[in-house]
């Protein structure tokens, strides 16, 4: 009995001494502040119904679309070494006063997409001939401006290496594969801010006033910024629903936790699976638990539902009393990166419909 109460003990400890990180699926601790309410939920199921009108005439032209995603993601990673190469001649030290506009120039610009334009041989080299079908749909290209704000010059105060942000790209481009989508990188901007490292978070004036400042592009555009999330620890990063790009465009993008990214050293959260979920949230989709057991959920039907975030990584784990055990695998959910391997087909086709009807991708 006595042994018992120990053992017990014991374990309290450990669990205690645990990092804040690891008890994500604790109700009381959110690694990512993106949650839908109603209202989301409502224009989500809007933008599907519209856009399962819209496909009925345009199937053939997205499978013919989606099989020139592979060339894109090569051609990306090149424009993105290119890109890497040409933000480091910039030198840290002139970001300080940085005036954003000034990277708009150049590069970043070459290779902009323009979604619902017919393709041309010149308005992108990767569209494809020009002389093939007037009517499919621009290949979906995201443009993405990396904003990395920093405490100081250390690794620790969030000045994270070029090497990481091409990783993250890769990886980002590799967990969406299949999806029709190609990330390119088309900008990095580095800035020193004690204040916006520190105390930028979901709904914080600091997020606000970076945001203003740093934002580039419009609703195809994937801004993300990296920061410390100093105040609000255990929080890995928050998006922006495609839907509330209309009422505020600068606010639109991903903030994320400097560590997260690949090689960042957050145990477990560092395979850069957090900018994926983010992205997923930027194209319309919600947690996989959200809702619980019961109702709509996350508005999928190829994802079971879940009563609440898996922690770690227990495979067989089953919430609800519904057909299928729960999704731990599904980069929606909060289990650790390495424990993460899938969108399912129909996530990733609600992500196109939801992103097509309301960022024009
Ligand atoms: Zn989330």
């Amino acid at each position: 009995m006595r042994l018992s109460f120990i053992t017990l003990a014991l374990v309290s400890t450990l669990v205690l001494a645990a990092p804040q990180v690891e008890e994500k699926g604790d109700d009381t601790v959110q690694l990512c502040a993106t949650h839908a309410s109603s209202e989301d939920y409502k224009l989500a199921e809007r933008a599907v119904a519209k856009a399962l009108e819209m496909e009925k005439n345009s199937e053939k032209a997205i499978l013919k679309a989606q099989l020139k995603t592979l060339g894109n993601i090569k051609n990306a990673k090149e424009d993105s070494d290119r890109i890497i190469k040409n933000s480091k001649s910039l030198g840290v030290e002139e970001y300080d006063e940085y005036d954003v506009d000034d990277l708009t120039e150049e590069d970043s610009l070459k290779t902009r997409p323009v979604p619902t334009a017919k393709s041309t041989s010149s308005s992108s080299k990767y569209e494809g001939d020009s002389n093939e079908d007037e009517e499919k749909p621009a290949i979906p290209i995201v443009r993405v401006f990396f904003n990395i704000v920093m405490a100081n010059r250390t690794f620790e105060g969030g000045n994270i290496p070029d090497q990481m942000i091409l990783r993250q790209m890769i990886v980002l481009n590799d967990n969406y594969r299949g999806s029709g989508l190609t990330f390119k990188l088309a900008g990095v901007t580095r800035i020193l801010n004690l204040d916006w490292f520190t105390n930028v978070g979901f709904d914080t004036p600091q997020e606000d006033a970076m945001k203003r400042r740093l934002h580039r592009g419009d609703a195809t555009t994937l801004n993300v910024y990296t920061v410390g999330f100093v105040t609000t620890p255990g929080l890995l990063g928050y998006a922006t629903f495609p839907w509330s790009y209309k009422d505020d465009s600068l606010n639109d993008g991903v903030v994320l936790l400097f560590k997260s990214l690949p090689g960042g050293g957050l145990l477990n959260y560092n395979l850069g699976r957090t900018l994926v979920h983010e992205v997923g949230h930027w194209l319309g989709l919600f947690h996989t638990f959200e809702g619980g057991c019961f109702g709509i959920g996350d508005g999928v039907a190829d994802t079971p539902p879940e009563a609440k975030p898996a922690v770690g990584c227990p495979v067989g784990r089953d919430t609800c009393r519904s057909a299928g055990v729960d999704p731990i695998h599904n980069y929606m959910d909060y289990t650790f990166d390495a424990c993460q391997n899938q969108f399912t087909r129909g996530q990733i086709r609600r992500a196109r419909q939801i992103s097509s009807i309301y960022r024009g991708l």
